[in-house]
């Protein structure tokens, strides 16, 4: 295990299993408290424990596990203040909102997805349609469109008055060199400008600098008779190049699920995690016997390893990006890692909504 030899650049587990290995040998396994859980629960990212909650709550209804965690992220997807999902996420360059998102279903082993799905809240809705009424695994942008009006799906603006002025202030402040005015270009106005009603508290809301955001949601379940399904959904990077995919809808990379193991899925930079396949990693390493925080700790590290672009370093040799990691295995243990120290997850089970811990690659906070 590459950790054990890189302690001074890694973050040292809280506490280390010692796990038998082939020729009697064992290796240290970091653990989470996440680890000992058995039976029925809904995982999440941190902005879905709603979503878990919910998934969870749907799953006691007896509805398919599908419906639930699609359910579950929906709460998500229709809440305009989460600006990393659905209605009110942040557009792409041309100040549109474009959302990717998967669904994974554990019984089955089937899978649905859409990508760049422009004017529609719910692409985990659709992603389900996808999975339900078609042959296919992933249908994308226009044809998403079309194949979601298909479904009944209502079209309208998903940029909310808040992201738009967002948006606006991250295109006009991009560069002197085009013909907006960066925000010290303008001038004063002489009195008052006339601000229509309901719009001043957003203009003031759109103040302080504008970076690039990333934000998902992801949520799986495990019922009591042992199936898992997995979703996740999101408005991926912002102002990102229109027609820009990201991890959440690849099945596989931000979401996969095998109902003789478990499931795991991500939120963050989308681009690092492609290059992973992260989410079929965690998978394959808890059907190995890890545990599902190491199994997501591993991951990260395979991340960081492979993480060699000079520009995605920063001063101190450390990645510049962050990528969370959330994994739920067959028997109901439960964990979750990141890159840098913070990181939580969102949990519901017999014991109700709450959040743990997640383990991390680095010590210190970026
Ligand atoms: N993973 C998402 C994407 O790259 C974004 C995020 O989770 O922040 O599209």
């Amino acid at each position: 295990m590459t950790h054990l030899t890189r302690r001074a650049f890694l973050a040292v587990p809280p506490v280390a299993l010692l796990v038998p290995v082939a020729g009697g040998a064992v290796r240290h396994e970091p653990t989470s408290v996440g680890d000992s859980h058995r039976g029925p629960a809904a995982i999440a990212s941190l902005n879905g424990l709603r979503a878990a909650e919910r998934a969870y709550a749907l799953m006691q209804e007896g509805y398919d596990l599908a419906d639930c965690v699609v359910q579950g992220v929906r709460i998500v997807e229709d809440d305009p203040n989460d600006t990393s999902v659905g209605l009110g996420g942040l557009p792409n360059e041309d100040g549109v909102v474009e959302l990717d998102a998967s669904v994974m279903h554990g019984p089955t082993h089937k899978c649905g997805s859409v990508a760049s799905l422009r004017g529609i809240r719910n692409p985990a809705m659709v992603a389900l349609e996808v999975l339900r009424r078609t042959d296919h695994c992933l249908i994308v942008g226009e044809g998403a469109l079309r194949f979601a009006r298909q479904m009944g799906f209502v079209e309208e603006n998903l940029l909310t008055e808040s992201t738009r002025l967002e948006w606006l202030k991250w295109r006009e402040n991009m560069t002197k060199e085009d013909d907006r005015l960066d925000d010290d270009e303008r001038d004063a106005p002489v009195g008052k400008t006339f601000v229509e009603p309901g719009k001043a508290a957003a203009m003031a809301g759109a103040a302080g600098p504008v970076k690039h955001h990333t934000g998902t949601v992801h949520c799986s379940v495990l019922t009591k008779a042992g199936d898992v399904s997995s979703c996740t959904s999101t408005s991926g990077l912002s102002w990102k190049i229109p027609g820009r995919v990201g991890d959440s809808p690849i099945v596989g990379a931000g979401n996969y699920c095998d109902n003789e193991v478990g499931c795991a899925g991500s939120t963050g930079r989308g681009e690092a995690n492609l290059a992973n396949l992260s989410a079929f990693l965690i998978v394959e390493s808890m059907r190995r016997g890890m545990n599902p925080a190491a199994a997501c700790l591993e991951a990260a590290k395979r991340v960081v390893a492979n993480s060699k672009e000079r520009r995605l370093k920063g001063p101190d040799g450390r990645v510049n990006f962050d990528l969370k990691f959330y994994a739920l295995r067959k028997d109901g243990a439960y964990g979750a890692a990141t890159l840098f120290p913070g990181g939580k997850l969102a949990v519901c089970d017999e014991t109700g909504p709450h959040t743990i811990d997640a383990l991390h690659v680095y010590d210190t906070p970026m």
